[in-house]
């Protein structure tokens, strides 16, 4: 059960009214989207999963391809986590993948293979926070709870000209206070679906559709005029960066070098080119053939840089940069290894930033 203590009486605007306009609006402008077609609670779990941090559009495709290999959470938890890895490969966050894997087996071990229908035990799941939770009883299992994500916080800011940091955390228990108020006990799932569009392509960040809305009448920003300046954010903090460097080393049949990542940790368990990230101010050939000691034991020549790239993750940006080298010592060691061909390169899971340094050196044919 959603906690009860939650459910405060807020005063006006009319729940009922904004429940009546909300969902008609929803009914007429909602997005076709695959996962809208489904109440099986395993496909909402995926969708769900792979829409935090991504595009609506960049999901769709991967979602397909995901429920079509691994059409429930049976099949998902037999699966190797380097295929589903694969399947997964340049969604990104793949803590969200590694977690799904892991749920899948509690699920099955613990729940005979059925997504638990009650709110204590759905957040035992890996990788399951009050977001998921809500998203998944409320449209799979018609359970009257909310599912507050990055947009309805945006919308019941607005709406309720709520103008604290939605970044602390007693303005978010006071946006699910408010939320707890207007989610129906009829088709919650309706409505919490409609809440979250409406912010998607509504009510949207930088330039809400306010003459768009359906809640127009009721929204106390729109009528204060300060949509634009909600929702109040926490300040900032800059993102660091960190100098990347990796080896490109083939050997006498021209297939590369690659390691395979710790399974804990950022990107875990995906494969990469030797390498990792310098120290301040080291010179890239030195640290490059200190990574390499470190990393697998071995001793190498670092020539000239091949490729690099940008990327941007949660916490902090990198640059990659992959240079030629020899391996003038040693046979690796430590972390797992192996010799791969443009084959085996393109079938096991890299990083985003690793999979565009394997294209470039070793570019697929065919
Ligand atoms: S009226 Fe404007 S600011 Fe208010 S909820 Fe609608 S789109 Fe957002």
């Amino acid at each position: 059960m959603w906690p009860q203590h939650l459910k405060t009486n807020a005063s006006s605007p009319d729940p009922k009214r904004i429940r009546r306009a909300l969902t008609g609006w929803y009914d007429l402008h909602r997005r076709n989207l695959p996962w809208r077609d489904t109440q099986d609670p395993y496909a909402i779990w995926i969708s769900e999963i792979m829409l935090q941090q991504t595009r609506v559009e960049t999901v769709v495709p991967y979602f397909l391809r995901f429920l079509a290999r691994f059409p429930n959470a049976k099949t998902l938890a037999r699966a190797p986590l380097g295929e589903v890895l694969k399947v997964w490969e340049n969604l990104g966050y793949y803590t969200r993948v590694r977690n799904l894997h892991k749920a899948a087996g509690e699920i099955v071990e613990r729940f005979g293979g059925k997504i638990p229908d009650r709110w204590e035990e759905i957040l035992l799941l890996s990788g399951v926070g009050r977001y998921t939770a809500g998203a998944i009883l409320s449209i799979a299992f018609g359970r009257n709870v909310p599912a507050i994500d990055g947009n309805v916080r945006r919308v019941i800011s607005r709406l309720f000209a709520i103008e604290e940091s939605v970044d602390d955390t007693a303005t978010r228990k006071r946006i699910e206070e408010r939320v707890g108020t207007l989610v129906p006990k009829r088709d919650p799932g309706r409505f919490n679906q409609a809440l979250m569009e409406l912010g998607a392509v509504c009510c949207t960040p930088k330039t809400p559709a306010c003459p768009a809305c359906p809640l127009q009448d009721d929204c106390r920003a729109r009528v204060q005029g300060i949509a634009h300046r909600l929702p109040v954010r926490g300040k900032k903090k800059s993102i660091p960066h960190r100098e990347v460097v990796s080896a490109v080393i083939r050997d006498g049949n021209g297939r590369l070098l690659i390691v395979q990542r710790p399974a804990r940790g950022l990107l875990g368990s995906l494969w990469k080119f030797p390498g990792g990230i310098l120290n301040p101010e080291e010179p890239p050939e030195e640290g490059l053939a200190r990574i390499a000691r470190t990393e697998l034991g071995i001793e190498i020549g670092v020539g000239s840089p091949l490729a690099a790239v940008k990327h941007a993750y949660t916490h902090f940006r990198i640059t990659l940069t992959a240079f030629s080298c020899t391996l003038r010592e040693g046979i690796p060691t430590g972390s797992p290894w192996r010799w791969a061909g443009t084959g085996e390169l393109e079938e096991l899971p890299f990083s985003k930033a690793d999979r565009l340094i394997a294209r470039s050196v070793a570019p697929a044919t065919g």
